[in-house]
């Protein structure tokens, strides 16, 4: 199930990724909550947001 799209930014999450469903204009995030992965990551470069969503699939 798709995460709540909130209509103000979540305030913990600085994001870049404008693609995103949950992108707010300024790196905001509106997720309600994110989820990061993976489990056994060594190195920042290795993890992902997996609540990625491609804009407009809402
Ligand atoms: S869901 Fe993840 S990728 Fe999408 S805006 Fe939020 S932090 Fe960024």
């Amino acid at each position: 199930m798709a995460i709540k799209k909130m209509d103000k930014p979540n305030e913990g999450v600085n994001c870049v990724v404008s693609t995103c469903e949950y992108y707010m204009n300024g790196d905001h995030c509106t997720a309600e909550k994110i989820q990061v992965e993976p489990r056994h990551a060594t190195d920042s470069n290795q993890t992902d947001c997996s609540t990625f969503i491609k804009k407009g699939a809402f």
